[in-house]
Protein backbone atom coordinates (compact mmCIF):
# COMPACT_ATOMS: atom_id res chain seq x y z
CA UNK A 1 0.00 0.00 0.00
CA UNK A 2 2.84 2.62 0.63
CA UNK A 3 4.65 1.56 -2.00
CA UNK A 4 1.08 2.46 -4.53
CA UNK A 5 1.06 5.81 -3.01
CA UNK A 6 5.11 6.52 -3.57
CA UNK A 7 4.03 5.51 -7.14
CA UNK A 8 1.11 7.50 -7.48
CA UNK A 9 3.04 10.69 -5.95
CA UNK A 10 5.95 10.01 -8.45
CA UNK A 11 3.04 9.58 -11.49
CA UNK A 12 1.61 13.11 -10.28
CA UNK A 13 5.47 14.64 -9.78
CA UNK A 14 6.41 13.29 -13.45
CA UNK A 15 3.32 14.65 -14.62
CA UNK A 16 3.85 18.30 -13.00
CA UNK A 17 7.19 18.45 -14.38
CA UNK A 18 5.69 18.03 -18.07
CA UNK A 19 5.49 20.80 -19.96
CA UNK A 20 5.32 22.21 -23.05
CA UNK A 21 8.89 21.55 -24.35
CA UNK A 22 8.60 17.71 -23.39
CA UNK A 23 8.09 15.77 -26.80
CA UNK A 24 4.60 14.72 -26.95
CA UNK A 25 6.31 11.14 -27.90
CA UNK A 26 9.91 9.97 -27.60
CA UNK A 27 10.63 6.29 -28.95
CA UNK A 28 13.99 4.90 -29.06
CA UNK A 29 15.12 1.97 -31.17
CA UNK A 30 11.59 0.80 -31.07
CA UNK A 31 10.78 -3.05 -32.05
CA UNK A 32 7.86 -5.14 -32.66
CA UNK A 33 7.45 -8.32 -33.51
CA UNK A 34 4.45 -10.69 -34.24
CA UNK A 35 5.80 -14.26 -33.39
CA UNK A 36 8.65 -14.71 -35.59
CA UNK A 37 7.48 -11.51 -38.01
CA UNK A 38 9.63 -8.76 -37.28
CA UNK A 39 7.61 -5.57 -38.06
CA UNK A 40 9.17 -2.47 -36.46
CA UNK A 41 12.99 -3.31 -36.80
CA UNK A 42 14.54 -0.73 -34.37
CA UNK A 43 13.29 3.24 -35.22
CA UNK A 44 13.48 6.56 -33.28
CA UNK A 45 12.35 9.64 -33.43
CA UNK A 46 10.67 12.27 -31.23
CA UNK A 47 7.30 14.19 -31.92
CA UNK A 48 7.16 17.81 -30.74
CA UNK A 49 3.85 19.53 -28.82
CA UNK A 50 2.18 21.10 -31.42
CA UNK A 51 3.54 19.11 -34.02
CA UNK A 52 1.77 17.46 -37.31
CA UNK A 53 3.71 14.11 -38.23
CA UNK A 54 2.53 12.37 -41.45
CA UNK A 55 3.74 8.69 -41.27
CA UNK A 56 3.80 7.00 -45.04
CA UNK A 57 4.80 3.73 -46.57
CA UNK A 58 4.06 1.06 -48.44
CA UNK A 59 1.26 -1.35 -47.07
CA UNK A 60 2.60 -4.07 -44.32
CA UNK A 61 5.72 -1.76 -43.83
CA UNK A 62 4.68 -1.38 -40.16
CA UNK A 63 2.55 2.38 -39.91
CA UNK A 64 -0.25 0.72 -38.29
CA UNK A 65 1.50 -1.32 -35.71
CA UNK A 66 3.72 1.91 -35.12
CA UNK A 67 0.76 3.82 -34.38
CA UNK A 68 -1.09 1.06 -32.07
CA UNK A 69 2.35 1.04 -30.18
CA UNK A 70 1.57 4.62 -29.33
CA UNK A 71 -1.53 3.84 -27.72
CA UNK A 72 -0.37 0.76 -26.40
CA UNK A 73 -2.97 -1.13 -28.31
CA UNK A 74 0.25 -2.88 -28.62
CA UNK A 75 3.66 -3.55 -26.94
CA UNK A 76 6.84 -2.99 -27.57
CA UNK A 77 9.48 -5.79 -27.50
CA UNK A 78 12.26 -3.72 -27.24
CA UNK A 79 13.84 0.22 -27.06
CA UNK A 80 12.34 2.68 -25.33
CA UNK A 81 8.88 4.54 -25.80
CA UNK A 82 7.17 7.49 -23.84
CA UNK A 83 3.75 8.89 -24.62
CA UNK A 84 2.84 12.08 -22.92
CA UNK A 85 5.07 11.65 -20.17
CA UNK A 86 3.76 7.84 -19.94
CA UNK A 87 6.57 5.23 -20.01
CA UNK A 88 5.77 2.62 -22.23
CA UNK A 89 8.57 0.48 -22.56
CA UNK A 90 8.13 -1.97 -20.24
CA UNK A 91 5.94 -5.13 -21.09
CA UNK A 92 3.72 -4.20 -17.83
CA UNK A 93 2.02 -0.89 -17.57
CA UNK A 94 -0.70 -0.61 -14.35
CA UNK A 95 -4.07 0.27 -15.04
CA UNK A 96 -4.10 3.88 -13.98
CA UNK A 97 -1.40 4.64 -16.92
CA UNK A 98 -3.25 2.91 -19.36
CA UNK A 99 -6.53 4.77 -18.95
CA UNK A 100 -4.46 7.89 -18.42
CA UNK A 101 -2.88 7.28 -21.89
CA UNK A 102 -6.07 6.10 -23.31
CA UNK A 103 -7.34 9.45 -22.04
CA UNK A 104 -4.86 11.76 -23.41
CA UNK A 105 -4.04 9.49 -26.98
CA UNK A 106 -7.05 9.75 -28.62
CA UNK A 107 -7.44 7.48 -32.08
CA UNK A 108 -9.22 7.13 -35.50
CA UNK A 109 -9.05 4.39 -37.65
CA UNK A 110 -9.77 3.66 -41.15
CA UNK A 111 -12.93 1.99 -40.79
CA UNK A 112 -14.60 4.53 -38.08
CA UNK A 113 -15.73 2.06 -35.57
CA UNK A 114 -18.57 3.99 -34.71
CA UNK A 115 -20.89 2.29 -32.44
CA UNK A 116 -23.67 0.94 -34.86
CA UNK A 117 -26.16 1.11 -31.92
CA UNK A 118 -25.83 4.08 -30.73
CA UNK A 119 -26.72 7.53 -31.85
CA UNK A 120 -24.30 10.17 -32.61
CA UNK A 121 -24.86 12.19 -29.13
CA UNK A 122 -24.25 8.70 -26.97
CA UNK A 123 -21.60 7.62 -29.47
CA UNK A 124 -19.74 10.92 -27.75
CA UNK A 125 -21.06 11.35 -24.85
CA UNK A 126 -20.45 7.63 -23.89
CA UNK A 127 -16.52 8.17 -22.94
CA UNK A 128 -16.79 11.25 -21.51
CA UNK A 129 -19.49 10.04 -18.91
CA UNK A 130 -18.11 6.19 -18.77
CA UNK A 131 -14.55 7.70 -17.56
CA UNK A 132 -14.11 11.36 -17.29
CA UNK A 133 -16.78 10.86 -15.02
CA UNK A 134 -19.10 13.61 -16.49
CA UNK A 135 -22.68 14.55 -16.17
CA UNK A 136 -25.04 13.73 -18.73
CA UNK A 137 -25.21 17.71 -18.86
CA UNK A 138 -21.43 18.28 -19.14
CA UNK A 139 -20.87 15.48 -21.59
CA UNK A 140 -23.57 16.48 -24.12
CA UNK A 141 -22.34 19.95 -23.80
CA UNK A 142 -19.22 18.53 -24.87
CA UNK A 143 -20.83 16.95 -27.87
CA UNK A 144 -22.88 19.61 -28.90
CA UNK A 145 -19.49 21.74 -28.84
CA UNK A 146 -17.55 18.84 -30.83
CA UNK A 147 -20.20 18.04 -33.26
CA UNK A 148 -20.31 22.03 -34.34
CA UNK A 149 -16.74 22.04 -34.99
CA UNK A 150 -17.20 18.93 -37.40
CA UNK A 151 -20.22 20.47 -38.50
CA UNK A 152 -22.55 17.64 -37.76
CA UNK A 153 -24.43 19.70 -35.01
CA UNK A 154 -27.80 18.44 -36.76
CA UNK A 155 -26.88 14.87 -37.04
CA UNK A 156 -26.85 14.36 -33.02
CA UNK A 157 -30.04 11.89 -32.95
CA UNK A 158 -28.50 10.14 -36.58
CA UNK A 159 -27.35 6.52 -35.97
CA UNK A 160 -24.18 6.06 -38.13
CA UNK A 161 -25.96 3.84 -40.69
CA UNK A 162 -27.75 7.38 -41.81
CA UNK A 163 -24.49 8.75 -42.27
CA UNK A 164 -22.05 8.64 -45.09
CA UNK A 165 -18.62 7.76 -45.17
CA UNK A 166 -17.30 11.05 -44.35
CA UNK A 167 -19.69 12.25 -42.01
CA UNK A 168 -19.13 9.03 -39.82
CA UNK A 169 -15.58 9.81 -39.71
CA UNK A 170 -15.88 13.48 -38.74
CA UNK A 171 -18.10 11.65 -35.59
CA UNK A 172 -15.31 9.64 -34.67
CA UNK A 173 -13.15 12.72 -35.12
CA UNK A 174 -15.29 14.77 -32.53
CA UNK A 175 -15.80 11.97 -30.38
CA UNK A 176 -11.90 11.63 -29.74
CA UNK A 177 -11.88 15.06 -29.15
CA UNK A 178 -14.90 15.01 -26.22
CA UNK A 179 -11.75 13.19 -24.17
CA UNK A 180 -9.86 16.16 -24.83
CA UNK A 181 -6.90 14.47 -25.71
CA UNK A 182 -3.40 16.06 -26.00
CA UNK A 183 -2.27 13.57 -29.12
CA UNK A 184 -4.53 12.57 -31.57
CA UNK A 185 -3.44 9.47 -33.79
CA UNK A 186 -5.12 8.94 -37.10
CA UNK A 187 -4.79 5.75 -39.02
CA UNK A 188 -5.57 6.10 -42.96
CA UNK A 189 -8.80 8.54 -41.97
CA UNK A 190 -9.73 8.53 -45.38
CA UNK A 191 -8.60 5.44 -47.12
CA UNK A 192 -12.23 4.07 -46.67
CA UNK A 193 -14.20 6.64 -48.25
CA UNK A 194 -15.18 7.94 -51.61
CA UNK A 195 -13.23 10.38 -53.23
CA UNK A 196 -15.95 13.12 -52.92
CA UNK A 197 -15.98 12.67 -49.31
CA UNK A 198 -12.44 12.92 -48.23
CA UNK A 199 -11.77 16.12 -48.42
CA UNK A 200 -14.48 17.25 -45.76
CA UNK A 201 -11.95 15.21 -43.14
CA UNK A 202 -9.20 16.43 -44.25
CA UNK A 203 -10.41 19.84 -43.68
CA UNK A 204 -11.35 18.95 -40.24
CA UNK A 205 -8.41 17.74 -39.40
CA UNK A 206 -6.19 20.61 -40.87
CA UNK A 207 -8.39 22.83 -38.97
CA UNK A 208 -7.36 20.39 -36.01
CA UNK A 209 -3.76 20.95 -37.00
CA UNK A 210 -4.11 24.65 -37.14
CA UNK A 211 -5.24 24.80 -33.55
CA UNK A 212 -2.36 23.31 -32.33
CA UNK A 213 -3.79 19.82 -31.86
CA UNK A 214 -0.39 17.10 -31.75
CA UNK A 215 -1.00 15.40 -34.43
CA UNK A 216 0.25 11.39 -35.76
CA UNK A 217 -1.34 10.53 -39.48
CA UNK A 218 -0.83 7.36 -40.89
CA UNK A 219 -1.72 8.48 -44.22
CA UNK A 220 -1.43 8.42 -48.16
CA UNK A 221 -2.82 11.78 -49.43
CA UNK A 222 0.83 13.08 -50.67
CA UNK A 223 -1.04 16.85 -50.52
CA UNK A 224 -2.36 16.67 -47.28
CA UNK A 225 0.92 15.26 -46.10
CA UNK A 226 2.59 18.30 -48.26
CA UNK A 227 0.64 21.13 -47.07
CA UNK A 228 -0.23 20.16 -43.39
CA UNK A 229 2.22 17.76 -42.02
CA UNK A 230 5.46 19.43 -40.55
CA UNK A 231 7.41 16.38 -41.11
CA UNK A 232 7.17 13.47 -42.50
CA UNK A 233 8.47 10.10 -41.54
CA UNK A 234 8.92 7.49 -44.31
CA UNK A 235 8.78 3.87 -43.30
CA UNK A 236 10.15 0.60 -45.54
CA UNK A 237 10.03 -2.90 -44.34
CA UNK A 238 10.11 -1.89 -40.84
CA UNK A 239 13.09 1.19 -41.13
CA UNK A 240 12.61 4.51 -41.01
CA UNK A 241 14.16 4.86 -44.38
CA UNK A 242 13.74 8.65 -45.02
CA UNK A 243 12.40 11.66 -42.05
CA UNK A 244 12.43 15.23 -41.97
CA UNK A 245 11.11 18.45 -42.80
CA UNK A 246 7.55 17.34 -45.11
CA UNK A 247 7.72 19.62 -47.97
CA UNK A 248 11.55 18.80 -48.36
CA UNK A 249 11.25 15.43 -47.99
CA UNK A 250 8.55 14.94 -50.50
CA UNK A 251 9.27 17.22 -53.02
CA UNK A 252 12.66 15.73 -53.12
CA UNK A 253 13.48 12.60 -51.89
CA UNK A 254 16.79 11.24 -50.96
CA UNK A 255 16.12 7.57 -51.99
CA UNK A 256 15.39 5.19 -54.52
CA UNK A 257 12.47 3.38 -52.04
CA UNK A 258 10.77 6.90 -51.08
CA UNK A 259 11.63 7.97 -54.75
CA UNK A 260 9.71 4.19 -56.09
CA UNK A 261 7.23 4.54 -53.60
CA UNK A 262 5.85 7.84 -54.43
CA UNK A 263 5.87 7.54 -57.71
CA UNK A 264 3.64 4.56 -58.06
CA UNK A 265 1.01 7.08 -55.92
CA UNK A 266 0.39 9.32 -58.89
P1 LIG B 1 0.75 -1.10 -42.47
O1 LIG B 1 -0.17 -0.40 -41.55
O2 LIG B 1 1.97 -0.31 -42.82
O3 LIG B 1 0.08 -1.62 -43.69
P2 LIG B 1 0.88 -3.05 -40.33
O4 LIG B 1 1.57 -2.36 -39.22
O5 LIG B 1 -0.59 -3.20 -40.26
O6 LIG B 1 1.32 -2.40 -41.72
O7 LIG B 1 1.46 -4.52 -40.48
C1 LIG B 1 2.85 -4.77 -40.62
C2 LIG B 1 3.05 -6.27 -40.70
O8 LIG B 1 2.69 -6.84 -39.45
C3 LIG B 1 2.19 -6.98 -41.74
O9 LIG B 1 2.96 -8.02 -42.30
C4 LIG B 1 1.05 -7.51 -40.93
O10 LIG B 1 0.51 -8.65 -41.54
C5 LIG B 1 1.70 -7.83 -39.62
N1 LIG B 1 0.80 -7.75 -38.47
C6 LIG B 1 0.16 -6.63 -38.04
N2 LIG B 1 -0.57 -6.89 -36.94
C7 LIG B 1 -0.40 -8.20 -36.66
C8 LIG B 1 -0.89 -9.06 -35.63
N3 LIG B 1 -1.69 -8.61 -34.66
N4 LIG B 1 -0.50 -10.36 -35.67
C9 LIG B 1 0.33 -10.79 -36.64
N5 LIG B 1 0.82 -10.04 -37.62
C10 LIG B 1 0.47 -8.75 -37.64
MG1 LIG C 1 -2.18 0.07 -41.72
Amino acid sequence: DAINRVSTIFDSLSLTFMNNSTPAIIFENIEKSFGSLKVLKGISGEINRGEVIAVIGSSGCGKSTLLRCFNRLESINHGRLVVNGIDLSHPEINYSQLRELRTQVGMVFQQFNLFPHLSVLENLTLSPRKVLGKTPKESAQLAGLYLEKVGLFDKASAYPEQLSGGQKQRVAIARSLCMNPQIMLFDEPTSALDPELVGEVLQVMQQLAAEGMTMVVVTHEMQFAKEVAHRVIFLDQGLVVEQGIAHEVLTHPQSDRLRTFLSRLN
